[in-house]
C-alpha cells in the first residue's frame, strides 16, 4: 500500500517511509547531479592532497576540476601498477589515498593473466550499501507485495588470499558477504532470501550451492523472485538442480542431509530447518523427472514474478535460455557495478533487457566520458544522447582518472544524471562466465597449443576462429581450427588434439582457470577440427556481404549465426579438454 501523498516521489508513491526517504535521496543526487560531482572531486582531492600520487602531478592544492584536468593524466591499470604492488608489498605511506588501503577488490578484468588489485578503503563499504539500499525502493514502484514473501538468491563467495603485506585480496562481493553490512543485516521484509548466510559465505561452492537449492525447494512458495548476480550464475543453479533433483527429493523425503555436506555450520543451521516432507519429495520428483524442463522455474516456484538476474553486456547470450526455463517472467537488470567502484542502478527494472539504462549515481565517485574515437573527457552531465563513451573514474579509494574499460551509450536523462545502455567491455572476445579473455590471450593459447601439434606431429594451426558456446550449461569456448598438416602419415591423433585443448586452458588467464577449476562456471574447451579450404569459404563469405578483400582478415571470434553454421558444417573432428587446468588462489608475481 503506498503512503502518505506527501511522501510521494516524482519516480512513483513508494511502498513505505523507508523507500520514501531513498527515493527522495535519488531526486536529490540527479537533481544536483553536477554540483553534486563538482563538490565530490573537491572533496577527494582535498582528502588525497598529500599523497604521493597527487604531489607527483602538482596540484598545488587545487580541488577544482579544470586544474584536475589539466593536470593529472588519464590511466589504465598497467600505469598504476607499480604503486599497487607496493601497497600490496607493505608500504603503507599514502601513496594512492589518505586513508589506509583495507583490502584489495580482484577484479575479473586480467592484467597479465592475474586478476587486476582495486585498492579499496573501509568506508567504500559503507558507499555500496547506500547503493544497495535504493534498489528496493526503486523495485518496490513496479512490483508490489515483496515483503509478502522472500527472494531465492545464489550468492557465492570466492576464494581469497591475501598479499605479501597480508591484505585481503578477494572479489568485491565476497568482501561484501562477509563484512558486517551483509551478514547483521537488519531484518527488512523487503530482502529475505531463502539461503541463509552460512550457506552463502560457505567457502566450498558445491556445498553452498547444493543448501542454497535445497533451502529454496523446502520454502519453494514463499519465493516471490529468483535472482543470481549475473545470468550465467542462475542457469548453473538450473543445471543443478537438473543433475541432482534425487539427491534433493531424498533429503526432503528423510528430512536429513546428504552426507556430502560436511560443512559444520550448514550442517547446524539445516539441522533446524529440514524437517521430512513427502509431499514436496514426491512433486520435485514429479516435476524434475520429465525430459521437458520448460518453465521449470515457475513450476516449482509458481509465486515468481522476477527473475533478478544481470542479462546486459556479455550476458545477454543467455537471454532465450532463461525465457525459456522461466516461461517468459521479465529480467529485472538492477544495477551497475565493479571492483572499482559501483556506478548507478536502473530506475526502470521492469523494462526489456535490450532497453535497460543505468542511471549513474553522481554520489559514488567522480565520473567522466571519452567519447569513442575522441580524446577529450566531459563531465557527467555533458554527455549526449546517443553517443557512445569510456567510463573514467575518479575514487575516494585513490584512483584518478582510471579508464574501467567499459563503453557505455547514453540513453536519456534522469534530471540531469545521464542514462546509460551498457554496451561492450573493451577488448573482450570471449566470455562465458566472468571470465574475460582477449585476442592476445587467446592468440598467445593458441601458439603455446600449436607447438605441441608441432612437436608431436608436424602439424600446424593454419588457421583458426573462436566462439562461445553458450548451448551447454556451463558453456565453453570452442576452437575452430584448420590444419596444415605437412605428413599425411601423421595426422594430429585424438589424444594430440586434446592435449592442445588442455593446453590452451593453462595458457588462459586465473579468472579462466578460476571458473573451470573452482566455480565450475566454465566447461572444457572444445577444438572442433575444421576442413581444408574452410577459412577461405569464411573469407568469401565475407566479401559476398561486402567485406573488402584487401582489408579481410580472419574474426578472431564469431557469433554471426550463419557463420557458425558454415563453419559447424565443415568439422570434421571435436576434442574436449581431458582434464582440469592448474589453479590456486595465489597470484603469480610479475
Ligand atoms: P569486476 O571488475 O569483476 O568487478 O566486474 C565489473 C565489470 O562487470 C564492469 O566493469 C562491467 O564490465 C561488468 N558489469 C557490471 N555490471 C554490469 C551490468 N549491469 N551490465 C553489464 N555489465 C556489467
Amino acid at each position: 500500500m503506498a503512503v502518505d501523498s506527501n511522501l510521494s516521489s516524482p519516480l512513483g508513491p513508494p511502498a513505505c517511509e523507508k523507500d520514501a526517504k531513498a527515493l527522495r535521496f535519488i531526486e536529490e543526487m540527479t537533481r544536483n547531479a553536477d554540483t553534486v560531482q563538482e563538490n565530490l572531486l573537491a572533496e577527494i582531492l582535498a582528502r588525497n592532497a598529500n599523497t604521493e600520487y597527487l604531489r607527483r602531478f602538482k596540484l598545488g592544492g587545487a580541488t577544482d576540476r579544470d586544474t584536475f584536468k589539466t593536470k593529472i593524466p588519464v590511466i589504465t591499470y598497467e600505469d598504476l601498477q607499480p604503486e599497487i604492488q607496493r601497497i600490496a608489498d607493505g608500504d603503507r605511506s599514502p601513496i594512492l589515498s589518505s586513508h589506509p588501503i583495507s583490502e584489495f577488490l580482484t577484479s575479473s578484468g586480467t592484467s597479465a593473466g592475474e586478476r587486476k588489485l582495486m585498492p579499496t578503503i573501509r568506508e567504500e563499504l559503507d558507499r555500496r550499501q547506500l547503493l544497495y539500499s535504493l534498489l528496493m525502493p526503486v523495485m518496490n514502484l513496479y512490483v508490489p507485495g515483496l515483503d509478502k514473501g522472500k527472494g531465492m538468491y545464489f550468492l557465492f563467495v570466492k576464494s581469497e588470499t591475501k598479499t605479501p603485506a597480508g591484505l585481503p585480496a578477494r572479489p568485491v562481493l565476497t568482501s561484501y558477504y562477509k563484512s558486517e553490512h551483509f551478514r547483521s543485516r537488519p531484518y527488512d521484509p523487503y530482502n529475505v532470501y531463502t539461503s541463509p548466510n552460512e550457506a552463502i559465505l560457505c567457502p566450498d561452492s558445491f556445498q553452498s550451492m547444493y543448501t542454497q537449492m535445497l533451502c529454496g525447494l523446502l520454502d519453494r512458495l514463499s519465493v516471490l523472485r529468483v535472482g543470481a548476480v549475473f545470468a550465467s550464475g542462475l542457469l548453473r543453479a538450473i543445471r543443478f538442480l537438473q543433475l541432482h533433483w534425487s539427491r534433493f527429493a531424498h533429503d526432503i523425503e528423510l528430512g536429513c542431509l546428504d552426507s556430502e555436506i560436511t560443512d559444520p555450520s550448514i550442517r547446524q543451521c539445516m539441522s533446524g530447518i529440514l524437517k521430512p516432507d513427502p509431499v514436496l519429495a514426491e512433486f520435485i520428483r514429479r516435476e524434475c523427472k520429465s525430459d521437458n524442463w520448460e518453465r521449470i522455474i515457475t513450476r516449482i516456484w509458481p509465486n515468481t514474478k522476477y527473475l533478478d538476474v544481470i542479462v546486459t553486456g556479455a550476458m545477454a547470450q543467455y537471454i532465450p535460455t532463461l525465457e525459456y526455463y522461466s516461461g517468459g517472467l521479465p529480467m529485472a537488470c538492477t544495477m551497475y557495478a565493479s571492483s572499482e567502484c559501483y556506478f548507478g542502478l536502473n530506475l526502470n527494472p521492469m523494462s526489456k533487457p535490450s532497453e535497460v539504462s543505468y542511471t549513474i549515481m553522481p554520489n559514488m565517485a567522480y565520473f567522466e566520458f571519452i567519447p569513442l574515437g575522441g580524446t577529450k573527457a566531459v563531465e557527467l552531465v555533458d554527455v549526449k544522447i546517443g553517443k557512445e563513451y569510456e567510463l573514467v573514474v575518479t575514487t575516494y579509494a585513490g584512483l584518478c582518472r582510471y579508464r574501467v574499460g567499459d563503453i557505455l551509450r547514453v540513453t536519456g536523462f534522469h534530471n540531469s544524471a545521464p542514462q546509460f545502455h551498457f554496451v561492450r567491455r573493451k577488448n573482450v572476445l570471449l566470455s562465458i562466465d566472468s571470465d574475460k579473455t582477449d585476442e592476445s590471450e587467446l592468440q598467445k593459447a593458441v601458439e603455446n597449443a600449436s607447438k605441441i601439434l608441432h612437436e608431436e606431429c608436424g602439424s600446424r594451426v593454419a588457421e583458426y576462429t573462436s566462439y562461445a558456446d553458450t548451448s551447454t550449461i556451463p558453456g565453453h569456448y570452442v576452437l575452430y581450427w584448420e590444419l596444415l598438416v605437412r605428413d599425411e602419415a601423421r595426422q594430429p591423433s585424438h589424444e594430440t588434439l586434446t592435449r592442445c585443448c588442455l593446453e590452451m586452458e593453462e595458457s588462459l588467464n586465473s579468472v579462466y582457470r578460476q571458473s573451470r577449476v573452482a566455480d565450475n562456471s566454465v566447461g572444457p574447451l572444445e577444438i572442433r577440427v575444421v576442413r581444408n579450404g574452410t577459412f577461405e569459404e569464411l573469407m568469401d563469405y565475407a566479401i559476398s556481404r561486402g567485406a573488402s578483400i584487401n582489408q579481410y582478415k580472419v574474426p578472431r571470434c564469431v557469433n554471426f549465426t550463419p557463420i557458425v553454421e558454415l563453419l559447424d558444417s565443415r568439422v570434421v573432428s571435436a576434442h574436449f579438454s581431458p582434464s582440469l587446468p592448474h589453479w590456486t588462489p595465489e597470484r603469480r608475481r610479475r
